[in-house]
């Protein structure tokens, strides 16, 4: 049984009257730029996550670059990240003129360090950037404690993360997004909330951060061909915001399926490669699913052993950011960043979404129990 990495038809049929009506109302109206569509699902999002405001853009990485531009970063700022991540968390960072800075991660859970993020912080740190990768929540109690010690200004990159919650200090529940200045989402058709296109949001509670993001989005205008300041052409498409409506009512059933998918796994997984812990504190969004093996050549084995199996997988991420060629002139090396360059050759993930059958699940487990018997 093949089993890909993710079915983007699963979970259309019982949806299909709904997306088709939305869109048509928007063909007949024609409304197809910052259409009324856009603002009625920025309401629904920002009120999803508990933020003030939510702003539609072109992508996730735009929503990052503008994110970062609203926060007042300004050339020569150096903003703290994880270099296990997709490029689009750093390359936005340089866009704004700004200098990414790696710190490492957390072993186990992926996430930003913020012990290795203290011991980079320096006098030209603005900002730090955490990424909730895989969809697992990064420690946000002890980056708002960093944000207010050093004076910086939080962006939570939650392109894998939406649904996904932290309780702070161990009180109250906050989706993701909704804890730093910026939140940052990305519509990619796979990740938690897909559109059927491109598509990403910022959302903020800050007043003057959403009027300048509205602004920055429509070419820095506050009114019709009044620049207050040079901006870009980054809107949320009116048909993908009417998509999106629709989707977002269905969207945290879906996280629940994949919270079901995930138990499953680490059920069947148990004691033969290390699966995604998730902490008392902390709603997992599984984005994707992580698992770990206790050698380059154990998880290189059984990542062959899956695709020979035609069973989808993929390694997020294969080389960190700091050893890329695009950041060498950071002069970043091999041992700056031992947890990153470890997990980089230990980990890969498994097939992910809503609808994936016990029987494919089995398929998938068995494969990787097989491939972990074979001594390498
Ligand atoms: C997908 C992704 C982005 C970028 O989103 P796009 O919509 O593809 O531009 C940014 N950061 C992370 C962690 C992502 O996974």
């Amino acid at each position: 049984m093949k089993v890909p990495m993710v079915d983007m038809l699963a979970g259309y049929p019982p949806i299909k009257d709904e997306i088709e009506a939305a869109v048509k109302t928007v063909f007949n109206k024609a409304n197809f730029i910052l259409g009324e569509e856009v603002s009625k699902f920025e309401k629904e999002f920002a009120a999803h996550v508990g933020a003030r405001y939510a702003v539609g853009v072109a992508n996730g990485t735009d929503a990052l670059r503008l994110a970062i531009i609203a926060c007042g970063i300004k050339p020569g700022d150096e903003i703290i990240t994880s270099p296990f991540t997709f490029i689009a968390t750093a390359e936005t960072i340089s866009q704004a003129g700004a200098v990414p800075v790696f710190a490492d991660i957390e072993p186990g859970a992926y996430t930003l360090d913020p012990k290795s993020v203290e011991k980079k912080i320096t006098k030209k740190t603005r900002a730090i950037i955490p990424v909730h990768l895989y969809g697992m929540p990064a420690d946000m109690d002890a980056f708002l404690s960093l944000a207010k010690k050093y004076n910086l200004k939080i962006i939570e990159d939650a392109a894998q993360s939406f649904t996904g919650k932290f309780k702070m200090e161990g009180k109250n529940w906050k989706y993701l997004g909704s804890i730093g200045d910026c939140g940052t989402f990305s519509f990619f058709p796979a990740k938690n909330l897909g559109a059927f296109g491109d598509g990403g949001l910022v959302t903020t509670s800050d007043d003057r951060i959403y009027e300048e993001l509205k602004a920055l989005r429509n070419h820095g205008q506050k009114a019709r061909y009044l620049h207050e300041m040079e901006g870009f052409n980054s809107r949320l498409d009116t048909v993908q915001a009417a998509i999106l409506s629709v989707r977002l009512r269905h969207v945290e059933q879906w996280t629940e399926m994949r919270n079901l998918v995930a138990g499953k796994y680490a059920a069947a997984l148990n004691g033969v490669c290390v699966t995604p812990s998730v902490q008392a504190n902390r709603r997992h969004s599984f984005n994707y699913y992580t698992i770990r093996f206790d050698s380059k050549a154990r998880r290189d084995n059984a990542q062959k052993h899956l695709t020979e199996m035609g069973i989808g997988n993929q390694i997020y991420y294969p080389i960190s950011l700091h050893l890329q060629k695009a950041y060498s002139h950071l002069g970043g090396k091999l041992g700056d960043l031992p947890v990153c360059e470890e997990a980089q050759d230990m980990v890969f993930s498994l097939p992910m979404y809503p609808e994936l059958a016990d029987a494919q699940i089995k398929t998938v487990t068995d494969a990787v129990k097989e491939a972990v018997q074979v001594s390498v």
